[in-house]
């Protein structure tokens, strides 16, 4: 029981329990295999950033970098951010240690916390985690089919089949220039019917609007950013359009879809299901051409996603049939006697060394309880030892399912059991 000595977790920043791990490891499991077969090799990067690296990105006036960052300064001043997302990191990584040079093409995943300050509630964290993948080096609408398929094959391979795309295309600088400023001239007379966070975003950044969690409804009938592409972009986007097509892919076309990071262009993309409630993305990205020139590095095309792990969790643990069987040991050995408890750690830790997973009762107690608690581990086979068991090197193998018998040398029970 809580007195008032005891620390509890900051909210929004949850411990994942061992039940949950076998879920967990499935979900990261698929990821590395999945995204392996399409090419992608994993990169590690920090948890702690500069600052300045998710401002020059992500945008200053988005939500993410307005009020949602854990920022402080460390010992020496130097402002410092624990990552909200992880596409500022991976390329900054992409141009710190010149990967262009070494990978015409890096196709790239990640996984790992991110930190956003925001109100928490299911499937809405404060450090929550995220699968990500990113594609550096090509502006072929190929790309955008690839993520794309590959985001569904991860999907499949986890069992999970509600999800829907939909999809939209904020054009190139020119075109989205044009259309933020039709925006601007659309909501600027009605702006008093929006909530105060739009008042804020028609002056800075109005498309925001048309995401608006609490007035979004209110967007129908506002210009649509596909009327307003350039044939550079409209080319584009038909051309993604149609290798998603050829794919067999299904998607939806959403006009709204304009995604809270500013570095997106052209393709953007979101995953949804109507299990979740309110938190119904359970991925989303798109295309960001502008990202790495913007970080310094030689201007470079690049698209990718990330997917809300917790989120995808959820949607799994909701049905019985994507929810792993928890692990169980093959083997319990019950002891009676001194002589037979050494023998039986000493066995168990011998299975183990052979890959074998063993259990004992440390505190020994009556057979009884012994029993008990290898019925509570779930225990595949059972075999009793006594003084018998010891003189005659043999004994009976217990299958825990239908609790038949069968005899076992005890020199030999790595074999039977594997
Ligand atoms: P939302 O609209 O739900 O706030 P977002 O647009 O902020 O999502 P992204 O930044 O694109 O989300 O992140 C991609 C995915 O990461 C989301 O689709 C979601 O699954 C997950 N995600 C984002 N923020 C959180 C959070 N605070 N808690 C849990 N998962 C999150
Ligand atoms: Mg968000």
């Amino acid at each position: 029981m809580s007195n008032r000595n005891t620390i509890q977790a900051i909210r929004g920043v949850e411990d994942l329990l061992p039940v949950q791990a076998p879920l967990w490891h499935r979900i990261e499991d698929a990821a590395r295999d999945v995204f392996a077969t399409f090419g992608f090799q994993e990169i590690r990067t920090p948890l702690l950033e500069p600052t300045p690296l998710f401002a020059r990105s992500i945008g200053e006036a988005t939500d993410i970098v307005e009020k949602e960052m854990y920022t402080f300064d460390d010992k020496g001043g130097e402002p410092v951010t624990l990552r909200p997302e992880g596409t500022a990191g991976a390329v900054r990584a992409y141009v710190e240690h010149n990967l262009s040079e070494q990978l015409r093409l890096a196709k790239l995943y990640y996984m790992g916390p991110m930190f956003r300050r925001e109100r928490p509630q299911k499937g809405r964290l404060r450090q929550f985690h995220q699968i990500g993948a990113e594609v550096l080096g090509s502006a072929a609408p190929g790309v955008e089919a690839t993520l794309l398929v590959m985001l569904k094959t991860f999907f499949e391979r986890l069992g999970l089949e509600s999800t829907k795309l939909e999809i939209n295309s904020l054009g190139g600088p020119e075109s989205r220039a044009l259309y933020r400023q039709r925006i601007y001239e659309h909501f600027k007379p009605r702006i008093g019917d929006f909530c105060g966070d739009c008042q804020r975003r028609i002056e800075t950044n109005p498309l925001r609007i048309l995401d608006c969690k609490v007035d979004g409804e209110k967007t129908r009938g506002a210009p649509q950013i596909l009327d307003f592409l350039n044939d550079q972009d409209k080319e584009h986007w038909h051309a993604v359009l149609r290798r998603l097509e050829d794919a067999g892919l299904t998607f939806d076309v959403n006009p709204r879809i304009v995604r809270g990071l500013d570095y997106y262009t052209r393709t953007v993309f979101e995953f949804t299901t109507d299990r979740l409630g309110a938190q119904n993305t359970v991925a989303a990205g798109g295309r960001y051409d502008g990202l790495v020139e913007q970080l310094g590095g030689k201007p470079t095309p690049a698209a990718g996603f990330a997917v809300g792990i917790e989120r995808l969790a959820l949607l799994l643990s909701s049905n019985a049939k994507t929810v792993p069987a928890p692990h169980r040991p093959k083997l319990f050995i019950a002891s009676l006697g001194a002589q037979a408890e050494r023998f039986a750690l000493l066995t168990m830790l011998d299975l183990a060394r052979q890959g074998i997973w063993c259990e004992i009762d440390y505190e020994g107690g009556s057979l009884k309880s012994q029993m008990r608690y290898a019925d509570r581990l779930g225990a595949e086979y059972v075999l009793v030892l006594g003084d018998n068991e010891l003189a005659a090197k043999k004994g009976d193998l217990k299958r825990m399912s239908d609790g038949s018998k069968e005899p076992v040398e005890l020199g030999k029970l790595a074999e039977k059991i594997a």
